[in-house]
């Protein structure tokens, strides 16, 4: 959520920022700036918009080689140039990514000392409130250190002052930053996308922890003693951030999705056993699977799988709803958390909220390190590569196969991995089908319903997810059998409803209801993998049927298809959708 990129060195900061900024827009985001200092003054360019509007604005030749630069997604306040950032307020310039949650009382307080904002958000408080403190002690790092006890909330910062030109002062609390130091300079960022470019290694900032570039690095702790990092190694390359031959990175990511399986198997599987790398979780007999968005619906259909062969019961939680709700575990109940990213501020709360509780936790992220990788007990990769597109594919496969497959080590019946031996293949026949056509029948409408029970229900959440994300028709997932108890009143003539049904006996039942709303004008569409398809359908997409471990990998990869092509008929900025951002950094 909304990108921070900040360099000081030998080179022009201006490209290297601008080159930042544009690497970080599949955050999401509303508006650009960028500060830097030339001859101690610091000059400030915002605009609300792409980063290109920014671009135009600021003057061919401008030098300088030291700034800070901002995508905002707007948190506090309307989006608009005042509230853009970078913020200044006295000698201090600021870019914030978070939320300042007790900026109210702050901003009471610095109204008595005279300080007049411009805009309404949280982030021009917490600049004042910097350069108050420093004007009374006259010491960055005291100032940092004074902020960080008084300021609640989350906040990943990159600091100006005037007084001491050259250089860039770094922070954050639960909101993802990273440094670099190469020869050439010191680079700062949200994500490694921003800096691949330049360099190869960076340095992890712990919350509360205080970097400081002045054609050095150095880092202190939040009690101020100085501490020395250890420099980890990127593990992307300049081409897994580019979107290559495809016309999105979502087609791009679905088209990923066999080499993410294959990846996985390699990683975690040999001849057919699981390796070293998968531990045993045998000796839970409960577990909780907590996330937001897609990662809570990965949950919600390896449900059905831990339940049928561990013979445990699962209960699924959003991350958000979590943390404020009782909950009943004991020493045999392990907490899996799920995110893409491995930053999702909700997922991180609740993370926090089990240790409190001292229940046993295993994260399963894609993003290297993150916070929720870091502070969970156990951790297992996604190995999904980067995932740019917000709407995420190929990490939402990623999630169920390694789900499976700790339910597979679980249930001690590793002879169901031969059946993910042959997904690549299976997958790639379902990209090649005509999702065009059958596009047609969707974009159009301004709603559109998805059926399916029991796991496909589960497939109908994640299929109707995607559908609003990127095509903004307000897509509604529900069991099938719930449809009739009230919401069938809104099926009308060519309402175009999605039936989902596996190879299951439940399948008889869903048909049913399928049947329901064909009488009430509805057109069909059948996704199945049940042998004999049934013809009432308007169409029907054909999916191949191996084991039901894998059929939901399988059956997903033709509605993350449909919902692109549906949003590529309405000519949406499918990989930056609007009002939403990739890693969701705020609660
Ligand atoms: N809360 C701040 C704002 O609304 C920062 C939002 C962000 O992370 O972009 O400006």
């Amino acid at each position: 959520m909304c990108g921070i990129v900040g360099y000081q060195g030998k080179n022009s900061v201006v490209p290297i920022l601008l080159d930042g900024l544009k690497a970080l827009e599949y955050r999401g985001y509303d508006s650009a700036g960028i500060a830097i200092l030339t001859n101690n003054k610091t000059t400030i360019i915002k605009e609300v918009g792409k980063v290109i509007n920014l671009e135009k604005k600021i003057a061919k030749g401008i030098e300088a080689q030291t700034g800070i630069a901002h995508t905002r997604w707007a948190t506090h306040g309307k989006v608009c140039n005042e509230n853009a950032h970078p913020h200044h307020q006295g000698l201090i310039t600021l870019v914030h990514n978070g939320i300042i949650e007790n900026y109210i009382e702050l901003k009471n307080e610095l109204l008595k000392k005279n300080y007049v904002f411009n805009g309404q958000t949280d982030s021009e408080v917490l600049c004042a409130y910097i350069d108050m403190l420093y004007k009374q002690n006259n010491d960055m790092l005291k100032t940092i250190s004074l902020m960080q006890k008084e300021v609640k909330g989350s906040y990943a910062l990159l600091i100006l002052n005037e007084k001491e030109p050259d250089k860039i002062y770094a922070t954050r609390y639960n909101s993802p930053l990273i440094v670099s130091h190469t020869v050439d300079g010191t680079y700062f960022a949200s994500d490694v996308p921003a800096i691949i470019k330049y360099t190869k290694k960076y340095y992890l900032l712990d919350n509360n922890d205080i970097a400081i570039a002045h054609n050095n690095i150095d880092f202190y702790n939040k009690d101020l003693t100085k501490i020395n990092k250890i420099e980890q190694i990127f593990d992307k390359t300049v081409e897994a951030t580019q979107k290559g031959k495809y016309k999105h990175f979502m087609l791009k990511e679905i088209n990923e999705e066999p080499k993410v399986i294959n990846d996985l198997l390699n990683y975690y599987v040999k001849d057919n056993k699981f390796n070293e790398n998968m531990p045993n979780f045998k000796r839970y007999n409960k577990i909780f699977i907590i996330g937001c968005g897609s990662a809570y619906y990965t949950g919600e259909i390896a449900k059905n799988i831990f339940e049928k062969y561990v013979d445990i019961p699962v209960y699924c939680y959003l991350a958000s709803e979590y943390r404020y709700q009782k909950n009943f575990y004991d020493k045999n109940t392990l907490a899996i958390f799920i995110s893409q990213s491995g930053e999702t501020a909700d997922t991180l709360e609740a993370l926090r909220k089990t240790k409190e509780d001292k229940i046993d936790t295993l994260a399963i992220v894609n993003g290297y390190a993150s916070s929720i990788a870091r502070e969970a007990d156990k951790v297992l990769y996604l190995k999904a590569g980067v995932e740019v597109a917000v709407a995420t594919t190929k990490a939402f496969v990623a999630q169920i196969c390694l789900l499976n497959f700790i339910a597979i080590k679980m249930a001690g019946k590793e002879e169901l991995l031969k059946y993910f031996l042959d997904l690549d293949k299976q997958i790639k026949k379902l990209l090649e089908l005509d999702y065009k056509t059958l596009a047609k029948h969707f974009y159009k409408s301004c709603s559109a319903f998805f059926i399916g029970r029991g796991i496909d229900y589960g497939l109908c959440e994640e299929g109707s997810l995607k559908l609003k994300e990127i095509s903004y028709i307000n897509a509604q997932a529900f069991p099938a059998g719930e449809l009739k108890h009230g919401t069938i009143s809104l099926i009308e003539k060519n309402t175009p409803v999605v039936v989902i049904t596996s190879n299951s006996e439940l399948k008889y039942k869903t048909i049913s209801n399928a049947k329901e709303v064909k009488a009430r004008g509805a057109y069909l569409l059948n996704i199945t993998n049940a042998k004999e398809a049934d013809k009432f359908y308007d169409d029907i997409i054909e999916v191949p049927h191996i084991h039901e471990i894998v059929d939901p990998i399988l059956m997903v990869v033709p509605l993350q298809m449909l919902a692109y092509h549906v949003a590529l008929l309405k000519k949406y900025d499918i990989d930056k959708p609007r009002n939403l951002a990739k890693s969701v950094t705020v609660e």
